[in-house]
Parts: structure tokens; C-alpha cells; sequence
């Protein structure tokens, strides 16, 4: 009866590394970040649907938070309305265009 009281709110967490991100991760956060009235996303996602420029895989309205916007000319700020500077890539293309790890921090320093 000695440790009855010991451990009763001890619950191990794992240490994570906070800079090796998986898109996972990247996705789950990308889930709390979209919402219905965020700008240019949903402009360049009504202009060029729900799928992937690059492998051209499809998205439907649950998932659509894979998918993201992609600036042509890696301007965030150059938004034209027609949506001639956007390209729509899921996490995974996204990814592999700014290369591993960078992804996140272009999606962090989104302006809205
Ligand atoms: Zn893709
Ligand atoms: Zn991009």
C-alpha cells in the first residue's frame, strides 16, 4: 500500500524533435488553419478544384485541407484574382516542392 498514491497522474510523453515534421503532422495543422473564410486558398481552390497540379490526385470536401496552394512564383503576396499564380498541390507535392522540412515554415508565416 506504500505507492498507492505515487503515479496515479503520471502519464510518460515521448519526446518529440520539434523540427523533423511529418506531413501528418503538417496536415493536422493545416486542418485547425483552414477555415471556410480563408482568402486566397479558397479562391485558388474554387478556380482550380479540388486536385493536385502536380500528380493529379483528387480531393473532396473532408479532405481538402491536403491541399494547398502553391505560389508560382514564391511570392504569397502576388495574388492576382484569375488565379494565374496559384497552383494547387496536396501536402505530399507541396512538400517535395520547397523541399523536406520547409513546407511547414511557408505555411506558418501565411499572412492570414
Ligand atoms: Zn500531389
Ligand atoms: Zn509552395
Amino acid at each position: 500500500m506504500r505507492n498507492r498514491l505515487y503515479s496515479r497522474h503520471k502519464k510518460p510523453q515521448p519526446k518529440k524533435p520539434l523540427s523533423n515534421k511529418s506531413v501528418f503532422e503538417i496536415a493536422r495543422e493545416l486542418k485547425e488553419l483552414s477555415r471556410p473564410t480563408s482568402s486566397y486558398r479558397e479562391q485558388s481552390l474554387k478556380i482550380h478544384g479540388l486536385i493536385c497540379a502536380k500528380c493529379g490526385r483528387e480531393f473532396d470536401y473532408k479532405d481538402r485541407h491536403l491541399l494547398t496552394v502553391h505560389h508560382k512564383d514564391g511570392n504569397r503576396l502576388n495574388n492576382p484574382p484569375d488565379g494565374s499564380n496559384w497552383e494547387n498541390l496536396c501536402i505530399y507535392c507541396h512538400d517535395d516542392e520547397h523541399g523536406r522540412g520547409l513546407l511547414a515554415d511557408y505555411l506558418k508565416n501565411k499572412e492570414q
